[in-house]
């Protein structure tokens, strides 16, 4: 029979994961970001525990999960009120794509810090000129002799500060087609001609996000991670689990934020008893919770066919988790704030600080308007429209 409940394992896993983000909490996590310091203690933590790497491979130092355990991890923390955005970054993406693509030596050297946190990977695709249409990315990767030159910009790459390296996605010179042909690099942020520049965001959260400059780089023939000729398959090995991962961030914040409106409701008292008492704050929070709950379960089926190996079945439904999970959370918050009245909007009590991390959801990594064309033209059979 198919189950409809995730394993006892996977529910225990997120019973531990919850208890340790409940160390540390929204206060911590809100007051690291106010003050520019970074949540490198809880990073760490998750990384010792084996909850970091939990999707990467036992031999290169991983838990030997899947992606449905890392995005538990990432929806926990992020309903504790601790969302870690690197985590869809670091052993999401890259871990995947390097534990897929990379060679026996590549996975010795990376996969490891990447699994306990001690060698964080940012990962960078988007570009002020391409933005959303990434067939369109001009960073270019020229061969050099044994090695490869890399030239162009990149923007909005979240947690450059922090990451030792990161996932360039490159196109190849001779690309004549047209076609994107992406090409991946590990590029150290330490490197020559690599520099970066902080974004000003207006999210509350430790980690930041910066414009990238490259200009002639130059790598070691086994910076490339995997076929140079291996195309788009290679980089949605990556995009998937970003998805999944991105739609569990957005269901742990949806719950953060509906835990805090459902306690506000309980207690605060201005008529006759409790706000909560009256449908109009009622009946939105259990709109909200019923949003939630069938996000994380399309988020659920996503990472189970995704870890079942079944590519294509998982990447409609990691669009529609994603999707799906953005539009409640982005409600949640609202909601959430709502219910908090006038303190919904101030700095003590954090809600309003959720509208801005829950609408980037709406935006990134991947906006709703291209899931929305994704469906209408995959699922729909619809004309193509971009
Ligand atoms: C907090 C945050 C963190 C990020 N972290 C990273 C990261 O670590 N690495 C990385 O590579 N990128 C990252 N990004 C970038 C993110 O993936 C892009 O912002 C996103 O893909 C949208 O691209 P854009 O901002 O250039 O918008 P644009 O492409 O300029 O689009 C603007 C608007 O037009 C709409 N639009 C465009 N074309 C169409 C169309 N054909 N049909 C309908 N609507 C359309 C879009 O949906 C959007 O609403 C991050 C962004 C944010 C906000």
């Amino acid at each position: 029979m198919t189950s409809y409940t995730e394993s006892e394992e996977r529910q225990a896993l997120r019973r531990e994961v919850a208890k340790l983000a409940g160390k540390y909490g929204r206060e911590w996590f809100t007051e690291k970001a106010r003050s520019g310091e970074k949540t490198t203690e809880l990073w760490l933590e998750i990384g010792r525990n084996g909850y970091l790497g939990i999707n990467i491979p036992e031999e290169y130092g991983g838990g030997g999960g899947g992606i449905g355990d890392v995005a538990a991890v990432c929806e926990e923390l992020a309903a504790q009120g601790c969302p870690l955005l690197l985590m869809v970054v670091s052993p999401a993406i890259c871990g995947t794509i390097i534990s897929r693509f990379g060679t026996d030596e590549q996975k010795r050297r990376w996969l490891p810090g990447i699994a306990d946190g001690t060698s964080t990977m940012a990962f960078a695709i988007t570009e002020p000129d391409a933005g959303t249409n990434t067939h369109n990315i001009s960073t270019t990767a020229r061969r050099d002799g044994d090695a490869w030159v890399l030239n162009g910009r990149k923007i909005y790459i979240s947690g450059v500060d922090e990451a030792d390296h990161v996932l360039v996605v490159a196109r190849t010179e001779d690309a004549k087609t047209g076609q994107v042909k992406p090409v991946l690099f590990v590029v150290p942020t330490d490197i020559d001609g690599f520099e970066y520049r902080q974004i000003p965001m207006e999210i509350v959260s430790p980690e930041l996000q910066f414009q990238v400059f490259i200009d002639d780089v130059r790598l070691p023939a086994d910076a490339l991670v995997g076929d140079e000729d291996g195309g788009l398959v290679q980089l949605f090995a990556g995009l998937n689990p970003e998805r999944i991962m991105a739609a569990s961030f957005s269901t742990g914040l949806a719950r953060f934020a509906l835990d805090r409106a459902s306690a506000y409701a309980k207690e605060r008292t201005v008529f006759r008893g409790p706000i909560g008492t009256h449908q109009a704050v009622a009946h939105p929070l259990a709109q909200s919770k019923i949003e939630v709950e069938l996000a994380r379960l399309m988020t659920q089926k996503a990472a189970a066919l995704y870890d079942a190996g079944d590519d294509a079945t998982a990447g409609e439904a990691a669009n529609m988790a994603k999707y799906a999970a953005a539009e409640a959370a982005c409600d949640a918050a609202d909601r959430a704030v709502q219910t908090h009245g006038g303190n919904g909007i101030t700095q003590e009590y954090g809600m309003a600080g959720l509208l801005v991390a829950t609408r980037a959801g709406r935006i990134a990594p991947v906006s709703r308007e291209m899931i929305l064309n994704y469906v209408a033209m995959h699922s729909l059979g619809l004309p193509k429209s971009y």
